[in-house]
């Protein structure tokens, strides 16, 4: 189990910008506030994401996502109404997007509903 963390703080996954190409993707499905709810698995280390998707049609350059590490029987039984739970109940999780500057930046819990007021990326 301790070799399997290791290695998976080792894996590009870990740096929360790892390229599409090296997840394999199951779609969760929406939220009730129309979020995307993906769960992602790292095809090198095995480890599990959970991706939660925003855009906002109105707003230009809005969209925002947010990518914490989560367990493999988390990944297995997650639906898409937790999903914001469980980000919030994660030590930390990723959050970018063009909302953030196109950056990925690590970020305490706590705060996603602030994160998920619209806001457009232009105005900061
Ligand atoms: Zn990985």
């Amino acid at each position: 189990m301790q070799d399997a963390l290791t290695k998976a703080r080792d894996c590009s996954c870990w740096s929360g910008d790892a390229p599409y190409t090296s997840y394999e993707e199951r779609r969760v499905g929406m939220d009730g506030d129309f979020g995307e709810v993906t769960v992602l698995r790292c095809k090198s280390c095995g480890r599990f994401w959970l991706k939660y998707l925003m855009e906002y049609e109105h707003l230009s350059a809005a969209g925002r996502w947010f990518l914490g590490s989560i367990r493999p029987e988390v990944a297995r039984s997650l639906k898409a109404s937790q999903a914001k739970r469980v980000l919030e109940s994660l030590e930390w999780y990723y959050r970018g997007g063009s909302a953030f500057g196109g950056k990925v930046i690590r970020t305490s819990p706590g705060q996603l509903k602030y994160w998920l007021t619209p806001f457009p990326g232009s105005s900061g």
